[in-house]
This record gives C-alpha cells, sequence and structure tokens, in this order.
C-alpha cells in the first residue's frame, strides 16, 4: 500500500497536473480520477471486491491531520486556476494579462465580465472562483492594500475590513451613486490631508447620516498614499503571497481533528518503514480488518472473538492492547530495546 500512495502523489497527480493547471475538468472527470485514485489505493491487484477501509475525504487530509496527503482531485484544480486569478488582478502578469485585459477590459478581474461572447475558459475562471455565488472564497481570501486608489473599487472590494463596505454598509451602499467608482473617485487631495466625498441619491435619514459617520471614522483609519500603488494581499500567507497550497488548504477545509491532533505528525516522524506507518495510521482511525470490523462491514466471520484468548472481541484496541498475547508480545519487545514500562506510559511519551 506504501507503494501505491508514492505512485498516487507522484503519478496519479502529476499525470492530469498540465491540463488542471489551465482548464476546469467537468465534474464526470473529476469523479473518475477519484474512483480510479481510491481504486488503486484499496483494490490494485485483487481481482475480488475490496473494502476502501478509511473515507476518500480522510485520505485526502494532510498527513498531520490524520489523512495520507493525497490531492482531493476538484479542489486542487480550482485551486491551480485561482492562480490564473490572481496573477491577473495582482501586479504579476506578461503579454497574456495584456492580452486578456484588453479583450474583456480591465474589470474582469473582479468578475465583472461585460462582453457577451467570453471565452469558456474565462467564464470557468469566474466561476471556479466563486463569483455569482454566496461562498465567494477567492475574495475572502484576498485583502486590497491601498495606496493611490487607482485599483480598489470603494464599496464592492475589500480593503478596510474583512468584509467590503457594500457587505458592511449595506443600506449606504443602496443610497449611493458611487457604486462601483475607484477610492480615488471617492474623494480628493485638499492642502496635503485626503477628504471623502460620497455623493448620495437621495438626503439621508438621521440615523442613516450616523451610520456615514460610523462608516467616515473607520475609513480614516485608511491610509490613502499618493506615492505607491493599490495592491493585492493572500490573507492566508505571512508574506501576502498566493499560493496553490495555500489556496488548496481553504478549499479542502478540513475540519479540526481535536484531542488527535499532534499525534499524527508523531507517528509520520517515526523512523519505521513505510508500511509500518500505514498500519500505525490505520490502527489509530480503528480500519483495520479486525474481527469486528470485518462484522460490521458485513463480511461473513466464525465469531467475533478474538483467535489468541477467546475472552473478548477483536477489536483494535484488544488486538494491539489489551489482550493478553499482545501483552506478551509487548514485553518480549520492551526487553530487547530495554524499555521499562507499561505500553500506556510507553505511548503517553511518544504521543
Ligand atoms: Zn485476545
Amino acid at each position: 500500500m506504501a507503494g501505491q500512495i508514492c505512485l498516487l502523489k507522484s503519478v496519479f497527480t502529476a499525470i492530469p497536473l498540465f491540463y488542471l493547471s489551465v482548464f476546469k475538468a467537468p465534474a464526470t472527470v473529476h469523479d473518475r480520477i477519484s474512483s480510479l485514485q481510491r481504486k488503486f489505493l484499496w483494490a490494485w491487484g485483487k481481482e475480488t471486491k475490496t473494502i476502501s477501509w478509511v473515507s476518500w475525504k480522510n485520505v485526502c487530509r494532510p498527513q498531520e491531520e490524520g489523512g495520507l496527503g493525497i490531492k482531493e482531485i476538484r479542489s486542487f484544480n480550482t485551486a491551480l486556476l485561482a492562480k490564473w486569478k490572481w496573477r491577473i488582478m495582482s501586479d504579476e502578469g506578461g503579454k497574456w494579462k495584456d492580452i486578456l485585459l484588453s479583450k474583456y477590459g480591465t474589470e474582469t478581474g473582479r468578475g465583472k465580465v461585460r462582453q457577451r461572447y467570453q471565452s469558456w475558459w474565462w467564464k470557468d475562471l469566474a466561476k471556479v472562483c466563486g463569483e455569482g455565488v454566496e461562498e465567494e472564497w477567492f475574495h475572502k481570501a484576498i485583502l486590497w492594500k491601498v495606496g493611490d486608489g487607482g485599483l480598489v473599487r470603494f464599496w464592492e472590494d475589500t480593503w478596510l475590513q474583512n468584509n467590503s463596505l457594500k457587505v458592511l454598509y449595506p443600506r449606504l451602499y443602496s443610497l449611493s451613486l458611487d457604486q462601483g467608482k475607484k477610492v480615488e473617485e471617492v474623494g480628493g487631495w485638499e492642502d496635503g490631508r485626503w477628504r471623502w466625498r460620497l455623493n448620495w441619491r437621495r438626503d439621508r435619514h438621521e440615523w442613516e447620516s450616523n451610520l456615514e459617520g460610523n462608516m467616515l471614522s473607520s475609513l480614516n483609519t485608511g491610509v490613502i498614499c499618493q506615492d505607491s500603488h493599490d495592491h493585492l494581499v493572500w490573507r492566508k500567507d505571512p508574506a501576502g503571497i498566493f499560493s496553490v497550497k495555500s489556496a488548496y488548504s481553504i478549499l479542502a477545509n478540513h475540519q479540526d481533528i481535536g484531542e488527535m491532533e499532534g499525534v499524527f505528525s508523531t507517528l509520520w516522524q517515526a523512523k519505521a518503514p513505510p508500511k509500518v506507518l500505514l498500519t500505525a495510521w490505520r490502527v489509530l482511525h480503528d480500519r483495520i480488518p479486525t474481527r469486528v470490523n470485518l462484522y460490521r462491514r458485513g463480511v461473513p466471520v466464525i465469531s467475533p472473538l478474538c483467535p489468541f484468548c477467546s475472552l473478548s472481541e477483536e477489536s483494535s484496541q484488544h488486538l494491539f492492547l489489551d489482550c493478553a498475547f499482545a501483552q506478551q508480545v509487548w514485553s518480549r519487545c520492551y526487553r530487547w530495546l530495554e524499555f521499562w514500562g507499561s505500553i500506556t506510559t510507553i505511548l503517553g511519551t511518544i504521543c
């Protein structure tokens, strides 16, 4: 199985990498690739039907979070495509970027595709970056640092807090005549100081004026600087730079593993052959073919009792820790390694 994992990471993920870096694969292709990966991991070289012992979701977790670090292909595809989006919106670029922007307009990086006959590649890019849906994961992951205010949209872009002003002050946004305008268009320099000049559809009620006051006081913390340009920051990275790895970690959205945190990191650092580490990984997940586990999965077993002592059900806990036979094995191992103490004590020192 260790060999399969190695091949899955180096070959199965690498073969479609070029395609997935440029195009959004259809859901059927994602499903097919995942299915092939699953079969390769659990059933390679076996004629009969086999059990997928650990759910694919858990297999795709990072190793330190209890998985095997295999990429979940759909999220990986999205993270790879998001790199194009980042490069279009940030200062990174080249001739290809100039061509795209001249074709689709400078607003296209934000999803404002105004061309009627846009390419399907462009549509896919907008789709995978969450545009048009409530969960705009990409836009939640970026923050604009305002310089001269020439690129950042005052209401719609996130440049001060964790959300855009449009989201934070929906009432004021609905009254504003500055929708879609850049920061530099919603104010000006007076005697060396930046002053906001907001335009409204009508006079505000008192509570709306108070709201405006609140918003303007929060805006004063933003620094408008004539000498620098607006630039993008990737929130997940200390240096503010996008990486496929961090985008993938956002998309994969792995859940907290609670008290098991740290156990898996220790496991994979152990100096043991890969197949031993894999068995230990399966034991920690209680996903080895003990009689109890086989019975639960509908495999006919003669008896659920432990074949060594016949005193208790053969569970992972019993087989490796509680069984008298297992304890004798551990005891001999301790003597050989010159360890003194119980298995619980020793496990306590490594976990
Ligand atoms: Zn036993």
